[in-house]
């Protein structure tokens, strides 16, 4: 095993491992920390943690656990995956995270770069940009649970950590790898053990893979990890393989469960009804008063028209409705009961014989993922940049896409169905 990574949430541990896979590398995404060894050849793990908005040290001991996992597997290389928008507020886990990693690894220096600009994530001058503008002023400034108001990396993460953060700008990034390297080292002279790196291309994040080969612990979104199977490559130390992505034929119902409240999931939400999808909302009001009957109405309804076609059942909601929610509830419970609905909503489409489910939210495919006991998937095709099919591995075979809120294009639902044919 070459590359141990540990993601800080489901759809993101997935599209890491799209990424890895797309570079050549037989990937496997566990649910938590495998409780039984990995069957198969594998060249990377991603360990998939729901820790994002855990209080910071259960995410710091959730991630020193799955390291310890990782390491005992040989592997060469840890990686740290948190979102392509950052999705961390100054009391977030990143800082926190990386330090305990790098620790535990006698690390003196990492990165930390968001970039995944085949989604429109790029950092410039520490900035992050999501699509044409700001972080802060991209939608992510209303997400319910990590609501980002500052674009300023370096800022943002220092007030996460005691170690020093610092910055490799673009200037050093455009040069190629031994400017990279030299910068490293100018920062490290100066005391910085954290840099945020600018990346606004794949070309970026390819020079910046060749100049951490030799990095213990990098950290960042899914797109730094396109630059790491070369290095792997290079060393003689990866064989090339064609059967990275290919799953078994799908089969069962169809189905979609979306608690995402981002932009891009509204969109689509609202893209699948006009198409004459059949959905139905749940009321996040009626589950707070007790969820069986407003989510076992919801499967009541569902399972005679599931013959027919994909349903969705959401809670995906504009920024208004959702402050609404949050103000009755507070923002930890709503999503908590939100999330538990949506996990029983969805173990009810299988139970009905849902053989191909699309989860929209990352912390809802977490919810979702972990009530249907699942311990392991392993990686397809890509449907959009960042978001693949997989198959649960084990007893229950289910096609699963795990969408996190901003990605996939608008008539996303309809495609990845019509993707499997
Ligand atoms: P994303 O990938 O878009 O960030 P997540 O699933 O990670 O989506 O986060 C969305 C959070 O918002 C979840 O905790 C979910 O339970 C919560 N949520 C979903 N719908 C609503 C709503 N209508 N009102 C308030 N909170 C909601």
């Amino acid at each position: 095993m070459l590359l141990g990574c540990i993601a800080d949430d489901f759809t993101g541990a997935t599209d890491l491992a799209n990424n890895l896979v797309r570079g050549g590398m037989r990937t496997v995404q566990t649910i938590g920390v495998p409780r039984q060894p990995l069957a198969g050849d594998v060249d990377a793990v991603v360990v998939a943690l729901k820790s994002r908005t855990n209080p910071a040290a259960e995410a710091v001991a959730q991630s020193l656990a799955a390291l310890d996992w990782l390491k005992h597997r040989g592997c060469r290389q840890f990686y740290f995956k948190y979102c392509s928008t950052f999705d961390s507020t100054p009391a977030g886990n990143i800082g926190p995270v990386t330090e305990a990693l790098m620790q535990a690894l006698h690390c003196d220096f990492t990165i930390a770069c968001p970039a995944f600009p085949e989604n429109k994530r790029t950092v410039f001058k520490g900035y992050l940009f999501a699509g044409d503008v700001l972080l802060n002023e991209s939608g992510m400034q209303n997400h319910p649970l990590t609501p980002m108001t500052d674009a300023n990396l370096v800022r943002v993460l220092q007030a996460q950590t005691s170690l020093k953060v610092g910055l490799v700008d673009y200037e050093h990034v455009g040069q190629g790898r031994e400017r990279i390297r030299e910068r490293f080292s100018q920062l490290k002279a100066a005391g910085v053990r954290i840099a945020i790196v600018d990346a606004i291309s794949n070309d970026d994040l390819m020079r910046l893979g060749r100049a951490v080969e030799d990095m213990a612990l990098v950290t960042g979104g899914s797109g730094v990890a396109i630059g790491l199977p070369q290095n792997f490559a290079n060393a003689g130390l990866l064989k090339a393989t064609d059967t990275a992505s290919v799953l078994p034929r799908p089969a069962g119902l169809r189905a979609i469960v979306s608690g995402s409240c981002s932009t891009a999931t509204n969109g689509q939400v609202a893209s699948f009804i006009r198409a004459g999808g059949a959905a139905r909302a749940l009321d996040p009001l009626k589950l707070a008063a007790g969820d069986e009957p407003e989510a076992e109405r919801a499967l009541q309804w569902a399972r005679p028209v599931l013959a027919k076609g994909p349903v969705l059942i959401y809670t995906t909601a504009e920024p208004h409705r959702v402050k609404a929610v949050q103000e009755r509830l507070g923002v930890k419970d709503a999503g908590a009961i939100i999330e538990r609905a949506l996990a029983k909503v969805a173990r009810g489409l299988v139970d009905a014989g849902v053989g191909q489910l699309i989860i929209a939210g990352g912390e809802t495919s977490g919810a979702v993922v972990q009530a249907l006991g699942i311990e392991a998937l392993r990686i397809g095709p890509q449907i959009d940049p960042g978001v693949p099919w997989t198959a649960t591995v084990g007893s229950r075979q289910i096609l699963l896409a795990l969408k996190s809120g901003n990605f996939g294009a608008p008539d996303f639902f309809n495609k990845a169905f019509a993707q499997l044919g």
